[in-house]
Order: C-alpha cells, then sequence, then structure tokens
C-alpha cells in the first residue's frame, strides 16, 4: 500500500508521466520546435520547484509562471534555466524581475521604455546584472513581447508591434521572441485560424533578427495549431489533466497516451460506528439511517476539496469501491461513510485517471468548472510526494 510522507494525506506525481506527457506532445510538432513548460500556479498544484528540477535534468530549459514570486521561488530552489513571467509586465515588477533573472511579458513601450533605462543604468553601474556562468545570465534584460490576436486580455495590438521592437533593436533590448494566445483552439478552429494569421502577419517579418515565434497552448498543440513555430507552451495536457469534460476529449487523450500524473490519497484520521438517528458534521445535513461506519478524513476545503462537494463528492477505496461523502465538508476534514466488506487502510480522493466517479475531470464536472481550477486549487500544505 501506500507510504506517507508527512500527513495522513498526501498528492502522489509522477513526474516521469510529466516528462512523458511532454514527449507525446513535441511529437506533434516540427523537430525543431522547442518547449516551454508552463508551471505557474505552482506547476498546476504539482509543484513548480520539484517539476522544473525534474525537467530541467531532462532536457526542458524554459519555462514560464504567471508572477515574479513565482519565478523568485523556482531561482532560490537553484532553478537556472529561461523562466518567462506571463501577463502584462508592470513597472512595479521591475526590481524582482531583475532581480531573479526572469524574462518579462511585454505589451507596452512605457514598459520598454523604463525596463531600457533600467538596464542602462545597470550596466553603467557594473552593478546588479551579475555574470554568475549560470545559462541564465544569456536571458537577463531579454523581454518576450506579446500581440493580442483576438482575445482583448494581455499584448499589444498587432499594429503596435513594429514600434515596440523598433524600440528595442535601438536601445539595446533584446527580444528573445513574440508570441500570442489562443482563446479556444480546442473548438473553434476558424476563430483560432484567424488568430494565427493576425499574429504571423504582425510577427514573421523579425525572425530573420533572429526573434522566436510562439503561439500554441494544450488545445492548439492537439488540434495543430502554431506547432510549426520556435516554441510550444504546454501547460494542462503535459500533467496529463483533460482540457475540458467532453467524452472525445478524454478520448483523444487517450489515443495520445496523455495520462493524469497526480493522484491524492488520504488515510482515515478516525473511524466511527454511528447509530441510526445520529447526525454528521456542521449543521446536521446528514442523519445516518441505520448504524453505519463513519470515516473522518484530513482534507478540506482549505486543502482544495470543495465545499460544494459536501454530501456529494465520492471518494474510492484503492481498490476502486466508491465511498459517499456525508455531512459537510468542513475546513479540514471530510466525512465519508466506508462500506463494512471494502473497508482498507487507504484511500484515493482524486483518482489519476480520467473516468472514476473521483477523477479531476469528473470532480470538475460536478463543480461545473475544469480541471485546471480543480488542480491549481489543491492547497501548498498538501505534502506531494514524488515517484
Ligand atoms: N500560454 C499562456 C500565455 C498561458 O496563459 C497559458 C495558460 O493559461 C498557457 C500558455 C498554457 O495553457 P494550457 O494550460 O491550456 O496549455
Amino acid at each position: 500500500e501506500f507510504s506517507f510522507a508527512k500527513r495522513t494525506t498526501c498528492l502522489r506525481i509522477n513526474l516521469d508521466t510529466i516528462l512523458s506527457n511532454i514527449g507525446i506532445l513535441k511529437a506533434q510538432c516540427s523537430n525543431h520546435t522547442d518547449v516551454i513548460a508552463v508551471i505557474k500556479a505552482n506547476a498546476y498544484g504539482h509543484g513548480s520547484v520539484e517539476v522544473a528540477r525534474y525537467l530541467s535534468r531532462h532536457g526542458i530549459h524554459h519555462f514560464a509562471v504567471a508572477a515574479p514570486s513565482e519565478g523568485k521561488v523556482l531561482r532560490q530552489a537553484g532553478v537556472t534555466d529561461f523562466i518567462q513571467v506571463f501577463g502584462n509586465a508592470n513597472e512595479v515588477e521591475i526590481p524582482d524581475l531583475l532581480e531573479n533573472k526572469l524574462v518579462p511579458t511585454v505589451a507596452t513601450i512605457e514598459f520598454l521604455q523604463l525596463w531600457a533605462e533600467k538596464l542602462r543604468l545597470n550596466k553603467e553601474n557594473n552593478g546588479l546584472i551579475s555574470n554568475d556562468g549560470s545559462n541564465v545570465h544569456t536571458h537577463v534584460g531579454s523581454v518576450v513581447i506579446k500581440v493580442d490576436s483576438g482575445m482583448s486580455r494581455n499584448g499589444c495590438q498587432p499594429e503596435d508591434l513594429v514600434s515596440l521592437i523598433k524600440f528595442c533593436l535601438g536601445n539595446g533590448v533584446h527580444v528573445h521572441s513574440i508570441m500570442t494566445h489562443f482563446s479556444q483552439a480546442w473548438d473553434d478552429p476558424d476563430f483560432t485560424k484567424i488568430q494565427l494569421e493576425t499574429f504571423l502577419k504582425a510577427a514573421s517579418p523579425y525572425r530573420k533578427h533572429g526573434i522566436k515565434l510562439h503561439t500554441a497552448n494544450s488545445a492548439g498543440i492537439i488540434q495543430g495549431f502554431g506547432v510549426d513555430l520556435d516554441f510550444i507552451r504546454p501547460g494542462i495536457a503535459i500533467y496529463g489533466q483533460p482540457l475540458d469534460n467532453m467524452p472525445s476529449t478524454i478520448a483523444q487523450y487517450e489515443e495520445l497516451g496523455l495520462r493524469p500524473a497526480m493522484a491524492w490519497l488520504a488515510r482515515p484520521t478516525l473511524i466511527k460506528t454511528v447509530g441510526p438517528g445520529q447526525v454528521v458534521g456542521y449543521d446536521q445535513t446528514y442523519k445516518c439511517k441505520e448504524e453505519e461506519i463513519v470515516a473522518t478524513f484530513p482534507v478540506g476545503y482549505a486543502d482544495g476539496y470543495n465545499r460544494l462537494l459536501s454530501g456529494k463528492g465520492l471518494i474510492t477505496t484503492i481498490y476502486g469501491t466508491p465511498c459517499p461523502v456525508i455531512g459537510r465538508v468542513s475546513m479540514d476534514a471530510i466525512t465519508v461513510k466506508l462500506h463494512k466488506d471494502t473497508a482498507c487502510q487507504d484511500y484515493y480522493i482524486l483518482q489519476d485517471d480520467f473516468t472514476s466517479a473521483n477523477s479531476t475531470t469528473q470532480m470538475a464536472n460536478e463543480l461545473k468548472t475544469i480541471t485546471y481550477e480543480v488542480c491549481t486549487s489543491l492547497s501548498q500544505r498538501l505534502p506531494r510526494l514524488y515517484i
């Protein structure tokens, strides 16, 4: 059975599965296409430090996060690879970006002006930017410029790209790459095609300056958009989590061989026999009809087990028998009705497959959300066990 690290619950994460999922995604692309592994939000709950270290040891040297603080955590853990920070870079972030040798995603000339000025001052003072011999140094001061090709969220207008690039070329700011992001690559090929064309029209002329291009998130990669450019930027699919809850999506994942890398396990902290008429948990929402075996697990909404699953959630024995979550989900505990005959030591709170009642996909269905939210809600306090 399962050996727990520090608590009677933990996430079991298979790093090799993540690497294998990346291999599958890369195989959909041109030979020259490299990977920026998206490890924001603590690697979608999987643990950004461990994921980055493992991938870096296995030939992945580009990562993306969503906030400078996430990049700082990686740097402090000794990750020396290229780390891009998504989102529209803001001037308040400049000190953290530079100090941690992070590559901002830029949409405005105002940011570039401040960035160039800071780089110039640092160079003059022979200051903050030091050559520590790591490969990260080659990216210090570099930027990624983002073009908005139809999401109206992040990035510059396509027609403004020319002035941003011109500024960079004239002011010693190295442009690592130009990117855009797809809004609906999974199920709207017509719109995605327009996004890709809009982007390429604006950005292609700069390839001759050695500037790289990238567009494809997981959906784009699987549907074949932007897979011949310089990088792909997969997130959810490297963790083997389906992009949506449709059976056809799961079928496609299975066909490609993409597999979930994470399971959530737990062990009861107490098992009681509760008599007929007795109530369980906050607000008396569950009353035992007969003598029932009630187990408490150390898993609550503060761990990422959503309170909306009160009276609805299912966990399974490690042999697959479903057991209903009864009563309210508390902050730090759930109560579960066990079956006498199938009780065992360890239980899956979340299964690492697509179809079990407690797979992330089914949980997302129940919560009317997507696996992204289920995974990124998994709290920092849950121990992660890497296998
Ligand atoms: N690229 C950008 C700019 C993103 O914001 C994200 C995630 O939201 C990704 C790539 C990865 O997307 P996905 O997890 O759908 O593969």
